[in-house]
């Protein structure tokens, strides 16, 4: 393993939680009023699909990140499967 900076072989390699596919979306306007807009058309049902969702939602994604220690650069590797 080689930075691809600076090319040090002084790498570490740690494995990060990263769950960027589901968390990255912003909510937008819309969506804030559309949820409050349910909430109040389910009469609070929403809240308890939400929660059912949020316990089956806790899914993080790991990923595999090398540091470099002479430069500090920092790249994701991507899992090999
Ligand atoms: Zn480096």
């Amino acid at each position: 393993m080689q930075c691809i900076k600076c090319g040090s072989e002084n790498v570490l390699i740690q494995t990060e939680q990263c769950n960027a596919k589901t968390r990255t979306r912003k909510n937008g306007c819309l969506w804030t009023i559309g949820r409050a807009c349910l909430i109040i058309c389910t009469l609070g049902l929403w809240l308890i699909i939400g929660k059912r969702k949020a316990t089956s939602n806790t899914h993080f994604v790991n990923c595999t990140v090398a540091v470099c220690q002479n430069c500090g650069n920092k790249w994701e590797i991507k899992a090999v499967k």
